[in-house]
């Protein structure tokens, strides 16, 4: 599935130094291939995070990509979800926002909504869980999806 975050200008080599430092990730080619798929692809499973690192690392294998996946994550740049499909999709933390996904198709679409970020906020607010203070939360939607996926995912 082919869909270009449109409008996400994919940082240069120079600015992505000072990011990876700050998270205390040692900068390889390899890894910048692999933060730089995810940052064009919307919603990547491996196997596109790898087609489109093989245009300019044709020799890295699937097993080194999933590992730097997994390291992405365990360091927080990255996140990963798994659709009812059982496919893993990973994806860069642009700004917080929820997700939608098919129940059956390989589908998952962004859902940004403040109005209900600001009443899920003020509710637990209200709710005083005494020991805990909410930061964040990530709503994961489960549906049918009913538009078409060749002519909305598959545009290559
Ligand atoms: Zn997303």
């Amino acid at each position: 599935m082919k869909n270009n975050k449109e409008g996400t200008q994919i940082p240069e080599l120079k600015d992505l130094r000072p990011f990876f430092s700050e998270k205390g990730i040692k900068m390889t080619p390899q890894r910048i291939a692999v933060y730089q798929a995810l940052l064009k692809l919307k919603h990547p499973c491996v196997e596109e995070i790898a087609e489109d690192v093989h245009k300019s690392n044709p020799t890295i294998t699937i097993a080194t990509i999933y590992n730097i996946l997994e390291f992405f994550c365990e360091k927080g740049i990255i996140a990963k979800m798994r659709t009812n499909s059982g496919k893993m999709h990973y994806e860069t933390h642009p700004q917080p926002h929820h997700h939608i996904c098919d129940e059956t198709k390989d589908v998952i679409e962004d859902y940004y909504d403040e109005e209900l970020n600001k009443l899920i906020k003020a509710y637990f607010n209200k709710k005083n869980l005494s020991e805990w203070e909410i930061l964040d939360f990530h709503l994961y939607l489960h549906g049918k999806y009913n538009g078409n996926v060749e002519e909305t995912y598959n545009n290559k």
